[in-house]
């Protein structure tokens, strides 16, 4: 079963990969917060959890930024994210060890969360020149109407553990060429990765002569903090990522002082398997999708629809490959499945597959794996779960490698219950019938805010806008015009004439 029962140490790995991307020795050795690795559980630094007074200077300091930055013009703004996707490059294996020590994840998909990151700052770089507005007709002779998009202000960015590092750069990178600084909340569970890429930072900027000063900063702490960021009049945009429960919270907030939320909340995503689905292709789509970083990504797939006519050949093969998924330490090639973050994680895990038990599941795998000298570390089998019916239990997220599986007899059947979770996050469906993928993907289809075909729900690119609707929070990060949130729209008429005609044909002749 490729069982690790021992694990080598995580903290002297990760002080040395901290001196190497440049990171302060005082900031993670002195502070009051512990910072655990989950692939051991052991404590590997202590970061200073910032003050409110620290809050408000970070704010001010790139409040002041901001008045020097929006008047830069964009292509020189894209010239700092150019520089910033250069250190990422240099950087990217020590950001990724940092990544798996951190966040537990396993290799390829640490570094292929810094490759994100490159490929965003790529992408935003390319944009600074793009950032254009419409030209419209007006009923007015002599006159020109045209809308213009202007730099916004602060952008406020909280983040999860489970992407420490990519969802800071989908929103600064685009911010930045939008001529927005940035104040960085990070999770609380993953700080490290936030220092490391603050050092990043501050070397590209110190070689942009345009960059002030300020212009990114990262606060640590939990939500205190973060709802430090969220209240203040000086952040007209907070972009915050995590579970529905905080963006309950924070979109309530920001909305009552008239900021603007973009939010990326909790998904709880499904893929149906018709019967003309390719077995193969199919096994390995669902494999890394409800597997893949322990099941704690946003995109994990959680719920999956067989087809009654192929379910009973399907399922055997893929509850063998449940049970030969090499469970371990992360930093080992053959592995693929991870730590969860915490012992919290797991006892949610337990507690779900509880509940699954209890509406008729039959749960396979699923159990704790024990290791030698890491009782605080948390290792599990992926669980996958047969369902009588989609019960309460499968419409909750629960933010661990768990598998429902479900028989459906026709597609409509199948899109229902795909639409029947409150998330809306990411879906899929595996076919080669032409007609059905359509119907998966047209206005009657799945209701997500992503919708593949023979691709699982997870691993988007960063070139389409991503984010869902419903309890998701209905935001969109990263490509296409997702960098409209960072700016204020202006329309502009001018008029070029010697009349004044006014809209509407109102006349006021004085
Ligand atoms: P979490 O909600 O516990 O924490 C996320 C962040 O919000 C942390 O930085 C936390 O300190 C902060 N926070 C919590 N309450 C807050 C408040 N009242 N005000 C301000 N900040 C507050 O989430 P998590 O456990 O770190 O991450 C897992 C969750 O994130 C899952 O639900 C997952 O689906 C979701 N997620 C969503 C996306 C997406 O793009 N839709 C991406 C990654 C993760």
């Amino acid at each position: 079963m490729n069982l690790q029962t021992k694990i080598a140490s995580a903290a002297s790995e990760a002080a040395d990969v901290l001196e190497r991307l440049g990171v302060r020795q005082d900031l993670w050795t002195t502070g009051n917060r512990a910072v655990r690795s989950p692939i051991t559980g052991e404590v590997i630094a202590h970061v200073h959890d910032a003050s409110p007074e620290q809050v408000a200077a970070a704010l001010d300091a790139a409040h002041t930024a901001f008045l020097a930055w929006r008047n830069v013009p964009a292509p020189r703004r894209g010239e700092l994210v150019r520089l910033l996707g250069e250190e990422l490059r240099a950087a990217k294996r020590d950001l990724g060890r940092l990544v798996t020590l951190e966040a537990g994840k396993i290799v390829s998909e640490a570094e292929g969360e810094v490759q994100e990151m490159i490929d965003i700052c790529d992408y935003a770089v390319g944009l600074s020149r793009q950032l254009f507005g419409l030209t419209l007709a007006t009923e007015r002779p002599e006159h020109r109407m045209m809308e213009t998009w202007h730099p916004l202000g602060v952008t406020g960015v909280i983040t999860a553990f489970n992407f420490p590092v990519a969802v800071w750069s989908w929103n600064a990178a685009l911010a930045f060429v939008c001529g927005d600084p940035v104040v960085w909340k990070p999770s609380e569970k993953t700080p490290l990765t936030a220092l490391a890429v603050q050092a990043l930072f501050k070397r590209a900027a110190a070689r942009c002569p345009d960059a002030p000063e300020g212009l990114s900063a990262v606060i640590i702490g939990g939500r205190d903090v973060g709802e430090a960021l969220v209240d203040s009049p000086k952040v007209p945009l907070i972009s915050a990522t995590g579970s529905t429960a905080m963006g309950r919270t924070v979109g309530p907030r920001v909305a009552a002082r008239f900021g603007r939320a973009l939010l990326e909340l909790g998904g709880n995503n499904a893929a149906i398997m018709a019967p003309s689905a390719d077995l193969d292709l199919t096994l390995r789509g669902v494999a890394f999708a409800a597997m893949g970083t322990a099941g704690q990504r946003c995109t994990t797939l959680r719920r999956l629809f067989v087809h009654e006519s192929i379910y009973e050949r399907f399922l055997p093969r893929l509850k063998a490959a449940y049970a030969s998924a090499p469970v371990g330490d992360p930093r080992e090639g053959s592995t693929l499945v991870g730590p969860l973050i915490d012992r919290m994680a797991f006892d949610g895990m337990r507690k779900a597959l509880e509940a699954a038990r209890a509406t008729g599941g039959q749960v396979t795998g699923g159990e704790a794996v024990e290791i030698e000298a890491c009782p605080d570390a948390a290792y599990v089998r992926p669980a996958l779960v047969e369902m009588p019916t989609q019960a309460e239990i499968v419409l909750k997220e629960t933010f661990a490698p768990i598998l429902y599986v479900m028989r459906y007899r026709d597609l409509d059947e199948a899109i229902a219950l795909n639409n029947a979770a409150p998330q809306g996050l990411s879906s899929s469906i595996f076919t080669n019938d032409l007609r059905e993928a359509e119907a998966f993907t047209c206005a009657s289809g799945s209701d997500c805010g992503i919708a593949n075909v023979n691709i699982g729900p997870s691993g988007a690119e960063i070139g389409g806008a991503f984010g869902g609707e419903k309890e998701t929070g209905g935001g969109r990060e990263a490509g296409s015009d997702s960098w409209k949130a960072y700016m204020r729209r202006a329309t502009n008429t001018v008029n070029y004439g010697r009349t004044l005609p006014l809209a509407q044909g109102v006349r006021f002749d004085l």
